[in-house]
């Protein structure tokens, strides 16, 4: 997703297989980004190009009426069935395959706001009502629309209007009689609730994301730094030869403390799984919901009824403003393009829309310093310095990093030594040049001059339309290449930069039936960013922040004490992949999580925890150990296990255990599936008897006990069963503070299971004391504006509404 497609990598690397070894050895030792991208880019052939349209043809990006037709049915199926959700998305998809302004569009805001006005989203309903009517909704159809509108008002406490509404209807009834008989009873219906509602004055609130979006935004850095807006100011940048730039705290920092709000410099929504259509299959339109279909395309944050954009199909906004930025900043130029940056992969699409912000910033500036890159041997320009000193600098900065420069400027610092959230800060994020493989560099430099040819061709003068046009003006159709060979080799940078630097933004999905009544959460991947200031922050195995996000904006927290002096980590590994966020999805193991270190960040961790991990003995029983089923120790060596137990001499080879090991976990896989399809008996059955197979021959701690357990608790959930559910989950908490600690986030969406289970048993004190557990633990990793967080003051203020009087009759 990230990288261009399988067909086009492995079209690139066989033509690079065939080049002259001579080419090869020029492109592997290009000294710099522009000699790379210069000598690979003549290169790219029309039959490249071609090759490249046939895969990118696959994808379904246009606007399509019959798309947008099939939709339309697919949806009324589902409302027929009652799923309300499942319509409004298929609904949506109809919406953007539609054109602006036809009855194809109208017809499927119309419907979608049936399904809304279903959900409960009323004030969603009407706004989706009235881009129905300005769509051209057909005439003979208005009265529908009409009661669904005043159906709304009333519902949402605002009579007056309702009454207007209706009485436009009458109206229009007396006048074209097209009302018919059921309808008109509806209407009767309606007009009596509405004379009732505006004598109870009855106000119901919606609960609606703008709530949310202001408790967030209110949630503020306490003192902001002076040196880096967007960080706090209990942190202070610094450089290192060795270390390159990092974080380092001025105070000690109490832990959930905010230090880091920052919002993304260019955020690219990640569009899931999308295959390619293949012609001739029976349905040419798949009714699968991706990211796209419920997250604004700009903000990212969650939409039910999302607004497309008027080229394409693939673009789809949370409201008309959000469109019309993205219009204005990136999507004029994308949107032509969609399909071709489908194939061409995520970190493509992000490199450009980077190189298109720039054009907002100083132009000139911007230009100059990508031209002092083309024309000289370092990496770039900080302005105002002795370019003999940076050059040292940057040398350094790519390669060995020798000697210490105190008095060098920090790079992405501007003269004043303030580091901007600008693209002088993304353009400073090292691309790591040497480490990339050969092959991997032509990739990215083809890939980028695909993309350059096609602005091309497409006559987008996408880096100098509506910019500037005065300081522009001299910058005539010749420059114009030229400068598109400027804007290539600075999207190669960014390519090669994302790698180490992008960050994955990820939420948090509840996953598991609507009837499940403990949620299951699972975080995943949403969008493809670069945060200028969080990427500042350098890799520890055990971080002492969380990072986590609202919409494109980033909040980085400490997660326990930080003293004055110690550095500011987070977590690469984790943070960066939107890994499963559950309990029990065992983090990567040591020597998996090094190679991944190596091979994406290009460095040897050498944080304590590796350390520690790497000095103790390989053999020696670790959580996640095995035991003998003879004495019940735990069981130690590498190939060959032998059981530790006083007087016992069993020993087992590992791949045994191993395949014993998968067996079990391919039954709990078969368990969860039993309660995902509400064969709750059937699960509960299976899960008992993996649980005394897992006592058999695993330790208490392993994860996949705690798996057990958790699943376990779920199914009795789910029955009602409050008081057995509530015991499997303590176990399952149990495994969890093992592995992941008392303060960590797993604990945290752990405990919050258990409020829950206990809430739902009516066990109150039990459920007020693991509220405050996990509220505590929660608000040091997300702030108070987590939804987790806000659920379970809700739950808390139920509860102790229940509750005596303190003062009362009891004390
Ligand atoms: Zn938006
Ligand atoms: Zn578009
Ligand atoms: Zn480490
Ligand atoms: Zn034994």
């Amino acid at each position: 997703m990230d990288l261009p497609v399988d067909e086009w990598k492995s079209y690139i690397l066989q033509k690079w297989s065939l080049l002259p070894k001579s080419i090869q050895v020029t492109i592997s030792t290009a000294k710099t980004l522009n000699d790379l991208f210069l000598h690979s880019s003549p290169l790219l052939q029309p039959e490249d190009e071609m090759f490249l349209k046939r895969l990118s043809g696959g994808y379904l990006v246009g606007k399509d009426p019959d798309a947008s037709l099939f939709y339309r049915e697919k949806g009324n199926k589902k409302f027929q069935e009652k799923d309300y959700m499942g319509a409004t998305v298929l609904y949506s998809k109809g919406v953007s395959h539609s054109g602006p302004s036809s009855t194809d569009m109208s017809l499927c805001y119309a419907n979608r706001s049936a399904a809304l006005f279903h959900l409960g989203q009323y004030e969603t309903c009407l706004k989706d009502i009235v881009r129905a009517q300005t769509h051209g909704y057909p005439e003979r159809l208005q009265p529908k629309l009409l009661l669904r509108k005043a159906e709304c008002l009333v519902t949402l406490g605002r009579p007056q209007e309702a009454s207007q509404t209706i009485s436009d209807l009458e109206s229009n009834f007396a006048a074209k009689a097209t009302l018919s008989a059921s309808q008109f009873q509806i209407l009767q219906r309606t007009l009596c609730r509405v004379k009732v509602k505006v004598q109870e004055k009855e106000n119901l609130p919606e609960i609606f994301p703008e709530a949310l979006t202001k408790t967030f935004e209110g949630v503020d850095l306490r003192e902001e730094n002076e040196q880096i807006p967007s960080a706090s100011s209990s942190v202070s940048l610094h450089i290192d030869p060795l270390k390159g730039r990092y974080l380092v705290a001025t105070k000690d920092i109490l832990p959930g403390e905010l230090l880091v709000k920052e919002d993304a410099f260019v955020s690219v929504l990640n569009p899931g799984e999308m295959p390619p259509r293949r012609h001739g299959l029976e349905s040419k339109w798949d009714t699968q919901v991706t990211n796209g279909d419920l997250h604004c395309h700009r903000c990212l944050r969650r939409t039910l009824a999302p607004v497309p954009c008027d080229g394409c199909s693939y673009a789809k906004y949370c409201s008309q403003a959000c469109m019309q930025q993205a219009w204005d900043r990136y999507h004029s130029v994308e949107c032509s393009l969609g399909a071709l940056l489908l194939t061409l992969g995520v970190f493509c699409h992000v490199a450009l829309r980077s190189a298109l912000l720039a054009r907002f910033e100083d132009v000139d500036k911007v230009i100059k310093k990508l031209c002092g890159e083309m024309s000289n041997q370092g990496i770039c320009l900080p302005e105002s310095r002795d370019p003999a000193q940076i050059l040292k600098y940057d040398l350094r900065g790519e390669g060995e990093k020798k000697d210490k420069a105190v008095e060098t400027p920090i790079p992405g610092c501007d003269i004043n030594g303030k580091y901007e959230r600008n693209y002088n800060a993304v353009f400073h994020l090292l691309p790591h040049t040497e480490n990339h493989s050969p092959e991997h560099k032509f990739l990215c430099a083809l890939s980028v001059s695909a993309l350059c040819r096609q602005l091309e061709a497409a006559g987008l003068q996408a880096f100098t339309t509506d910019l500037k046009p005065t300081k522009l003006k001299a910058a005539e159709t010749p420059v114009l290449c030229a400068e598109l060979n400027v804007w290539g080799v600075a999207m190669l940078r960014h390519m090669l930069q994302l790698q180490c630097n992008a960050q994955a933004i990820t939420t948090i999905q509840q996953t598991g039936s609507k009837e499940n009544l403990i949620t299951d959460t699972q975080q995943v991947r949403l969008a493809t960013a670069l945060f200028p200031v969080v990427s500042l922050l350098n890799h520890s195995c055990s971080p002492n922040t969380s990072v986590s996000f609202f919409g494109t904006i980033a909040t980085v927290r400490a997660s326990q004490l930080i003293r004055r002096g110690q550095e500011i980590f987070h977590c690469y590994v984790l943070a960066k992949h939107g890994l499963s966020a559950g309990p029990h999805e065992s983090r990567m193991g040591v020597a998996e999580r090094r190679q991944k270190l190596r091979s994406q960040y290009f460095f040897d961790c050498n944080c304590p925890p590796c350390d520690r991990e790497r000095q103790r003995p390989s053999a020696g029983p670790g959580r996640e150990a095995f035991r003998c089923h003879r004495c019940r120790a735990l069981l130690q060596g590498d190939d060959v296990l032998s059981c530790g137990g006083p007087a016992c001499t069993e020993s087992l080879g590992r791949g045994l255990l191993v395949s014993r090991l998968q067996d079990l976990q391919r039954q709990v896989g078969v368990a969860q599936k039993r309660l995902r399809n509400g064969r709750l008996e059937l699960a509960i059955q299976l899960l008992l008897e993996c649980q005394s197979d897992a006592e058999s021959f695993l330790s208490a701690d392993h994860s996949v006990v705690g798996e057990i357990e958790d699943t376990l608790a779920q199914a009795y959930a789910a029955l009602g069963d409050w008081e057995k559910s509530a015991t499997h989950l303590q176990e399952s908490l149990r495994v969890v503070e093992v592995h992941h600690g008392p303060s960590s986030v797993e604990m945290g969406h752990e405990l919050f299971k258990l409020a829950q289970v206990f809430f739902n048993g009516c066990a109150i004190p039990e459920a007020l004391n693991t509220i405050q557990k996990a509220e505590k633990v929660l608000l040091v990793h997300y702030g108070p504006w987590n939804d987790e967080i806000r659920e379970l003051q809700k739950m808390k203020s139920c509860l102790l509404d229940l509750l005596p009087i303190p003062g009362g009759p009891k004390e």
